[in-house]
C-alpha cells in the first residue's frame, strides 16, 4: 500500500486516506498559447514507469494539496513537498537521484 507523509500535517497517511490530483508540476497554457499547446497541457499526461511527480490531498486529515515524489513501479516515496513548490526542489532530486543514481530529471 502507498504510504505517504503530509508534509503539513506530518501524519504518515495511507493511500485511503489520500485524493490523487495527478501530474505535478504542470505549466498552464494562456490566452496566448497555440492551440496545441493547450491541448497538450488538457490532455496530455506523463505516465511513466519510475520516477512521477503528483499531486496529492490529504482528504481525510488537514485537507491540504501537497506533492510527492515516487516510483510508480515500486511505490518508493523519495520526498512529499509543498504544493506551492513550483518545481521540485534540490532535495528533492537529491532524494531521487541517491535511491536512483540512473534517474536524470527530465528537461
Ligand atoms: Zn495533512
Amino acid at each position: 500500500m502507498l504510504t505517504l507523509t503530509c508534509p503539513y500535517c506530518g501524519i504518515r497517511a495511507e493511500e485511503t486516506e489520500l485524493a490523487p490530483g495527478g501530474e505535478a508540476h504542470l505549466k498552464r497554457i494562456g490566452p496566448a498559447g497555440s492551440d496545441e499547446d493547450f491541448e497538450a497541457y488538457m490532455f496530455a499526461r506523463a505516465n511513466p514507469k519510475g520516477v512521477h511527480f503528483e499531486r496529492w490531498r490529504h482528504a481525510y486529515g488537514c485537507g491540504k494539496w501537497f506533492l510527492a515524489a515516487r516510483d510508480t513501479a515500486t511505490l518508493q516515496v523519495y520526498a512529499t513537498y509543498k504544493a506551492q513548490t513550483p518545481a521540485p526542489t534540490d532535495e528533492v532530486i537529491a532524494a531521487i537521484t541517491a535511491a536512483r543514481p540512473d534517474w536524470t530529471p527530465a528537461k
